[in-house]
């Protein structure tokens, strides 16, 4: 398997761990707002190797306590995804896998393997909003899958929403909380713009800080804990 990007460091990416990170290549979403259009575009000229990843976390044992596999979408790499998890704990590192949430079934497969530690999934809208937002056919049974799945799982997990304002009034916002009713964690994400798939998007926004207060005020009605991020 080969990766788009490696960050050997990172605190902020695996919650109290000391990690580094793998950047998956392609994915199949395009919310407008991405921050990482080269590797969902799949334009990105950087190609790592697995085995240069396994060579660095062989280096680093007691030093690093995790690896974050993000991307693009990771689950889109299915067998060769799951191969790489499997070496990265032979190594005994704890693994944390970002997802959009659109493969249940490899979800599943490295929950029931104990390949990955924590789970972060995206819930990019309400359900009946998704391909809108994602702006791509999506397969919504399997967003409400991967919900279910990860909330029974027993893993760590956070389910989190990137929030552009003009994508999501607050009501929308409340739906998301009903559909992950009963979820542990849960993180509203300011929209930052930097680079984006759609460039228009660099000029959108998010709420304030004082809406951002109400919005996790009414997700707590849903969820055990609210962040903001
Ligand atoms: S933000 Fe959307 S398009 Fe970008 S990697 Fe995540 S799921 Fe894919």
């Amino acid at each position: 398997m080969k990766f788009g990007g490696f960050e050997k460091f990172t605190l902020i990416d695996y919650p109290e761990k000391i990690a580094c990170m793998v950047y998956t290549i392609g994915c199949n979403f395009r919310c407008p707002y991405c921050h990482n259009p080269e590797l969902v575009d799949e334009t990105v000229t950087t190609r790592i190797d697995e085995k240069e990843i396994l060579d660095f976390l062989k280096t680093r044992t007691g030093m690093l306590d995790a690896l974050v596999i993000t991307g693009g979408e990771p689950t889109m790499h299915g067998e060769n995804l799951i191969s790489f998890m499997r070496e990265v704990k032979k190594l005994g590192f704890l693994v944390k896998l970002d997802s959009n949430g659109t493969d249940p079934v490899v979800l599943q497969r490295v929950i029931d393997e104990k390949l990955v530690d924590y789970i972060a999934m995206d819930i990019k809208s309400p359900i009946a909003k998704y391909t809108e937002t994602v702006t791509r056919p999506v397969d919504t049974n399997a967003i409400k899958k991967s919900i279910e799945i990860i909330k029974s799982s027993g893993v760590s997990y956070e389910f989190r929403t990137t929030i552009v304002k003009s994508m999501l009034t607050f009501e929308e916002i409340e739906q998301i909380g009903r559909e992950i009713k009963g979820a542990k964690n849960y993180y509203l994400q300011k929209f930052i713009p930097t680079k984006t798939v759609n460039p228009q998007f660099l000029k959108k926004v998010t709420y304030s800080d004082e809406e951002f207060a109400s919005l996790k005020n009414i997700m707590e009605k849903y969820v055990s804990y609210c962040g903001i991020r």
